[in-house]
């Protein structure tokens, strides 16, 4: 007797276990189960050979009327053309571009039947490599007949030997020989959601008769998926709650009033409120995990800054997490210069509440890290910012209290717990993105964290508008670098985005530190941002089928045609990209952000919380791309001043699907939007991040983007819940238990941490 826990070679031979395991990650019984179809063959088209249109999947039962093989011209190897026909009289071409393995079995007088897809050649319908299956005799053809008339037929992707055809065999002996079928489910949560049985769910799916729906089976199984995602981060939500953090309580007339006495701007309602929360959760014994989600733009870093600065004032330490150098830096300026006086504690002139902003990264010479070390150590750093530097072992506080992660969905689980074991309790914890997260994104990925976000944006803050540029049409490039030229004679600054580095030698005459950089054209930065906010970075931002094979623009190669620009002549342009010398780059963004460079030409190194509030216009080079959330995030570098801010969208020969793409970035600016357009267009896998991860690592039947999946979840959500709430170790519910165990065990818990 098999069990959905019996691994495959109980049910085939071992090499083709091998194959299932290798080829499509199935390595259990229940592996198979999950292993759904991807389409339907409906009954209808059995035999009616006559009524076939080309697109078509079709099942035909037929008869072997004539098989020829030739030597093709082109290719070693022999090509067979079969004729299949019915009682009718109808006719079909069927063609093997190798005949081997086919020509022994195809002998003119054999019946089957014949499963594949409709195609055409020249006049004439056929078959190109379809899946058969031959009858040994007659018997065995009627009862495959009759099966075929009464059931819809699953076609199922398919992977070298093991056809759609050999699939379906095996899906039904497992079905038939697994005597119990888990349910995962509680029988009181499956009859208040009206749920099939997972047994009944599994027929419908794979084995469904005419009138069945398959839809509603593979709604259950979707239901599944959530329901034992959503009990587990139920579970990691209890275990934190169960966890005691040192209450950090706020101190009038501390760091933070004299912080907000200073700020030369008025908060929005939407910062207020949600400072007012985590001052709240900061003065609470229980760690807080909430997640802060934003425009670029929106305003965030002032939020975390002003917790963090509640933190100190309760005599605790903040760490700040960025992703890169560039950022860390950045925020150690920006945090520097908003704390003005008040970030010189201890020195000559510093405030009387005064502390420390220290910079850890791992680029710093060894005294100013020996510096940054020591005074986090000794508590005399309120605030330490750095990069995965910080999460090293030697990397010590004297009383961490409130750890925020900026763009945290590039941290991996223990990373953050590596951080969070620096406290003497577990400090508070807020996570910080700019990428607009969907409510199916935020209940998975995110679900065991509190959320908040701000909507609106600071006042001030002006419209962006974006165009595509069709840069085959010379005119409109000139005019896009006129309108650069334009900016800049009125005093503003530009970006110019370029998908890859390229080679140096692509520019005549290569700026100072641009020497630096290697002749490597991939942009480890770069590639490294891209896989949550959109694309996968320099060079296959979508795996685009279209434009494919045209070089990509690099960044020396753009720095030599603006260079011999009439347009721009006298315009200071500066490099940016992760290959240069951390030294290097942050000289080079601090004399952007100083005004002394009017054009930046970069890779995505940029993509992520750099602010000059001067930049007016973003030129994105071979836009095609990138993806859309990327897109977006791009351009959230622009308009973040009392200056409109423009982005142009350069393509040249998007295909139809790049071009949709662009379309939509440039029709709105709402990110949540894009998000959701952004989740429909990629697969689940690239969504959760996981994709490097390799097998087990994504939903296997929820789509992310589908509003019917979000209320799915959001019923597995509550049901899961309320389940763990009154029976955290799910004592009662054995069979979910074993289901979470199993789905942890598969994934080792990857992505679900990510939160
Ligand atoms: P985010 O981190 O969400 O991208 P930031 O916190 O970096 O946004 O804010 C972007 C810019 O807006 C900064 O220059 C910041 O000083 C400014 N800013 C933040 N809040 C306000 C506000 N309420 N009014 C005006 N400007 C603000
Ligand atoms: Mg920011």
């Amino acid at each position: 007797m098999l069990t959905e826990d019996s691994p495959l070679s109980k049910l085939v031979k071992k090499n083709e276990a091998e194959q299932l395991a290798r080829t499509k990650g199935l390595l259990s019984v229940a592996d198979l189960f999950e292993f759904v179809p991807r389409r339907y063959v409906r009954p209808g088209q059995l035999t009616d050979l006559s009524s076939l249109h080309v697109g078509e999947d079709v099942l035909v039962v037929a008869e072997v009327k004539k098989a020829t093989s030739r030597a093709m011209r082109n290719r070693r190897g022999k090509m067979l053309t079969v004729v299949i026909g019915d009682d009718l009289g109808n006719e079909l071409d069927v063609t093997f571009f190798s005949a081997y393995g086919h020509e022994g079995k195809l002998r003119p007088g054999v019946r089957g039947f014949f499963v594949g897809q409709i195609g055409a050649y020249g006049h004439r319908l056929q078959l190109t490599h379809p899946e058969y299956e031959l009858f040994d005799d007659d018997e065995q053809g009627e009862a495959a007949v009759e099966w075929y008339r009464t059931h819809r037929v699953p076609v199922y992707s398919t992977t070298g030997k093991i056809n759609s055809l050999r699939l379906r065999k095996l899906v039904h002996t497992a079905l038939d020989s697994v005597d119990r079928i888990r349910e995962p489910v509680p029988d009181d949560v499956r009859a208040a959601r009206g749920l099939v049985d997972r047994a009944v769910a599994l027929e419908l799916v794979h084995r469904p008769a005419v009138d069945d729906q398959p839809a509603r089976g593979l709604d259950r199984l979707k239901y599944d998926e959530a329901f034992v995602l959503q009990t587990i981060l139920a579970q990691r939500r209890k275990a934190a709650e169960s966890e005691l953090a040192t209450p950090r309580p706020p101190r009038p007339g501390g760091l933070l009033a004299a912080f907000d006495a200073r700020l030369p701007f008025e908060l929005t309602a939407g910062q207020r409120e949600i400072g007012e929360v985590l001052t709240t959760e900061l003065a609470s014994d229980r760690p807080m995990h909430r997640l802060l989600q934003g425009e670029v733009g929106s305003g965030k870093t002032v939020v975390a800054l002003r917790a963090m600065l509640a933190a100190i004032d309760a005599g605790g330490q903040a760490a700040l997490l960025a992703p890169t150098e560039v950022l860390a830096a950045q925020h150690h300026r920006s945090i520097t210069t908003m704390l003005g006086e008040l970030g010189q504690g201890g020195r000559l002139g510093g405030s009387e509440f005064g502390t420390t902003v220290a910079l850890l990264t791992g680029s710093q010479n060894a005294r100013t890290r020996r510096r940054s070390l020591l005074d986090a150590a000794s508590g005399e750093a309120g605030i330490v910012v750095g990069t995965h530097a910080l999460i090293q072992k030697h990397v010590q506080f004297a009383d961490l209290a409130l750890v925020v992660v900026d763009e945290q969905h590039r941290f991996g689980v223990e990373q953050r717990d590596a951080l969070r074991e620096k406290g003497i309790r577990p400090p508070h914890v807020l996570v910080m993105t700019a990428t607009p997260i969907p409510r199916t994104v935020a209940m998975t990925v995110f679900g065991d964290m509190e959320t908040s976000t701000l909507r609106e944006l600071p006042r001030g803050r002006s419209p962006i508008t974006t165009h595509v540029v069709d840069a085959d049409r010379p005119g409109w490039v000139d005019r896009t670098w006129q309108r650069v030229a334009e900016e800049v004679a009125n005093g503003h600054q530009a970006y110019v985005v370029c998908p890859r580095i390229g080679d140096v030698d692509d520019d005549a005459a290569p700026a100072g530190g641009a020497s630096a950089a290697s002749r490597d054209t991939s942009d480890e930065d770069a590639g490294w941002d891209a896989h949550w906010a959109g694309g996968d970075g320099e060079g296959d931002a979508e795996g685009e089928d279209d434009g494919a094979g045209r070089e990509l623009t690099g960044v020396y190669a753009m720095l030599s045609t603006l260079r011999a620009h009439p347009a721009l002549d006298g315009v200071r342009i500066g490099v940016l990209h992760g290959r240069l010398d951390p030294e290097v780059k942050d000289a080079t963004m601090r004399a952007f952000s100083d005004g002394e460079i009017d054009v930046l030409v970069a890779t995505t190194v940029i993509e992520v919380g750099v602010d000059v509030a001067n930049a007016s216009v973003m030129v994105i080079v071979d836009a095609d791309r990138f993806g859309i959330s990327q897109l977006h995030q791009l351009r959230g570098r622009v308009g973040r001043g009392a200056v409109p801010g423009l982005c142009l969208l350069m393509t040249q020969g998007a295909g139809e699907r790049a071009a949709q793409r662009l379309d939509q970035v440039a029709a709105t600016t709402d990110g949540f939007e894009l998000a959701r357009a952004d989740l429909l267009l990629r697969r689940e896998g690239d969504v959760l991040g996981a994709r490097q991860s390799g097998r087990g690592n994504s939903v296997r039947h929820l789509r992310l983007g589908r509003l019917e999946d979000e209320q799915i979840i959001a019923d597995a959500r509550e049901d899961a819940f309320a389940v763990v709430d009154a029976d955290p170790g799910l004592r009662d519910h054995p069979a979910l238990a074993a289901a979470v165990a199993m789905r942890l065990d598969e994934e080792q818990a990857v992505w679900l941490e990510r939160g």
